[in-house]
C-alpha cells in the first residue's frame, strides 16, 4: 500500500473543522499531521499536541536542513509548516495522514504527492451564507469576520486546483458525502 494523505482546505467559517472532526473521530486510520509554527500557544494548547512551537530562529534553521514538506506565512509574522518528520512518524504506524491548513499549503502538498493525496475543498455555499455561520459561531469580532470573509474571496479561486469541492450546505449531506470520499480513498490501492 502507498503512503497516502488526505488534504482538508477551506475558508474560514466554512465547517471545515466540523466535518474533519467527524471524519478523525470515524475513521480511526486518519490521523492528523501536526504542524510546527512560530505563533504563542493560546489558550490550553501544548507543544506537540496542537501544535510544534518553534522560535522563528529553529524554524529558518530547520527550513535550511529542509526539514518542511511546506511551509507558509499564514499571517504575518507567523510562519507554519509541515514536518517530513512528521509524516514519516505517522506513516510508519500505517496511518493516512490528515492535513488541515492553508490553502495554498494544500495546493503545495497536492502537487507534491499526486494521486497519493486526496485534496478536498470545503466550501459554504455562498459568502452570505459563510458570514452568518462566522456570527453565529461567536468566536470572532465584527472585523475579524469581514477579514476572514474578504480572504475567502480569494481562496475560492483556488477551487479548481482540488480533487473535490465538498459544498457544505446540509450539513448531515456534507458528512454523508465526506465519509464516501473517505472510504473510496481508504481503499484505494
Ligand atoms: P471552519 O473550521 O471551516 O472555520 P466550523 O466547523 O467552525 O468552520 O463551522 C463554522 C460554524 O458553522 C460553526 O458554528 C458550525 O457549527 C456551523 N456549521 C457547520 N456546518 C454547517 C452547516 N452545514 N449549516 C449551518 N451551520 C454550519
Ligand atoms: P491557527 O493559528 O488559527 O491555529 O491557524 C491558522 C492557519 O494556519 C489555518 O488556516 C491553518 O489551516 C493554517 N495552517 C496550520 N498548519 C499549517 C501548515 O503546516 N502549513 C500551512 N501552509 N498552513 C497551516
Amino acid at each position: 500500500m502507498s503512503n497516502k494523505v488526505i488534504i482538508f482546505c477551506a475558508p474560514s467559517g466554512s465547517g471545515k473543522s466540523t466535518i474533519v472532526q467527524h471524519l478523525i473521530a470515524k475513521y480511526p486510520i486518519f490521523e492528523f499531521s501536526i504542524s510546527a509554527t512560530t505563533r504563542a500557544p493560546r489558550g490550553q494548547e501544548q507543544d506537540g499536541r496542537e501544535y510544534y512551537f518553534l522560535s522563528p530562529e529553529r524554524f529558518r534553521e530547520l527550513v535550511s536542513q529542509g526539514a518542511f514538506v511546506e511551509y507558509e506565512e499564514v499571517y504575518p509574522g507567523c510562519i507554519y509548516g509541515s514536518l517530513r518528520s512528521e509524516l514519516e512518524r505517522l506513516w510508519a504506524k500505517g496511518s493516512i495522514v490528515l492535513f488541515d491548513i492553508d490553502v495554498c499549503g494544500g495546493v503545495n502538498l497536492k502537487r507534491i504527492f499526486g494521486d497519493d493525496a486526496l485534496a478536498v475543498f470545503i466550501k459554504a455555499p455562498s459568502i452570505a451564507s459563510l458570514r452568518e455561520r462566522l456570527k453565529g459561531r461567536g468566536t470572532d469580532t465584527p472585523e475579524a469576520i469581514e477579514q476572514r470573509v474578504a480572504k475567502a474571496e480569494t481562496e475560492l479561486s483556488y477551487q479548481d486546483k482540488f480533487d473535490v469541492v465538498l459544498v457544505n450546505d446540509n450539513l448531515e449531506k456534507a458528512l454523508a458525502d465526506a465519509e464516501a470520499l473517505a472510504e473510496e480513498f481508504i481503499a484505494r490501492p
